[in-house]
């Protein structure tokens, strides 16, 4: 074990209230590509190309036909050790809350409580059009999907992921949550995140602003790195797994 991760197990343990805020990078051992690594590539598109209103006016059918790839990577995974550890922190210590990026539902089926969901699910969909007659958005689980684009049952016009895509908003109710857990924690962790797409990257100085000792467990430096307390760089499934049995076993 590296003193950083000595370190954390320290602060980890000794924690009152435990933030985690997580990123493509702890589903990446997993096999979901990340956006910005090196796999994070779909033909010859880069993410930030087809996350967008824009690209999906433009060429609904490219964009679906992304993420027709994207939900068949994630119904073939399964959670790694770093959904796993996580889910059980927020299960073990009430006040930890675990709030993500992620849109690929992994942390939930490890068994997160009280998840914090900022980008959506991969697996919802709403109408393009927001008809009256559909409801905010639903479950759609086909995969591969047959119809691409997929329709809204209700009208008829073009279905979309209701996931958030840039440049539009999070939904406030989500913000809200995550705010709560980062201003009222006393350990923030950044795990697996390149630590640049806003809101969800202002968490980490909100905490810190708030007096709680702040930690980014990545692969890489990010811009989070110097800002942080503590930086562990690292597999998030392997410093976790390993952070998770010095707590097991009484050491620090
Ligand atoms: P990102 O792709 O921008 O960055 C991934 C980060 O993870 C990088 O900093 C990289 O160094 C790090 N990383 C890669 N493998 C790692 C590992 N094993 N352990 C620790 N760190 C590792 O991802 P982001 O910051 O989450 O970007 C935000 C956007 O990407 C979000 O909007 C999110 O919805 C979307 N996204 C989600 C998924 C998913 O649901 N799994 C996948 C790709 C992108």
């Amino acid at each position: 074990m590296t003193a950083n991760i000595t370190s954390l197990v320290h602060v980890v343990r000794n924690a009152k209230r435990i933030t985690v805020l997580t990123g493509a990078g702890v589903s990446a051992a997993s096999g979901i590509p990340t956006f910005r690594g090196a796999d994070g590539l779909w033909h010859r598109y880069r993410a930030e190309q087809l996350a967008t209103p824009e690209s999906f006016e433009r060429d609904p059918k490219l964009v679906w036909e992304w993420y027709d790839w994207r939900r068949q990577k994630v119904a073939t995974s399964q959670p790694n050790a770093a959904h796993r550890v996580l889910a059980a922190w927020s299960q073990r210590w009430p006040t930890c809350r675990i709030v993500t990026q992620n849109v690929d539902d992994l942390q939930l089926r490890a068994g997160t409580r009280d998840l914090v969901r900022l980008h959506g699910s991969i697996w919802e969909v709403s109408c393009w059009d927001r008809c009256a007659a559909s409801p905010r958005y639903w479950r759609h689980e086909q995969v591969p999907l047959e119809e691409l684009p997929p329709r809204c049952p209700h009208c008829g016009g073009l279905a979309r992921p209701a996931v958030v895509w840039f440049g539009e908003s999070l939904d406030p109710a989500d913000v809200d949550a995550a705010q709560e857990a980062a201003t009222t924690c006393s350990l923030f962790v950044s795990a697996g995140t390149s630590a640049v797409v806003y809101p969800a990257a202002a968490f980490l100085h909100e905490a810190k602003r708030h007096g709680a000792t702040t930690a980014e467990i990545n692969l890489e430096a990010t811009p989070a790195s110097d800002v942080v307390d503590m930086v562990v760089q690292g597999r998030a499934e392997e410093v976790l797994e390993q952070i998770e049995a010095a707590l097991a076993c009484g050491a620090s």
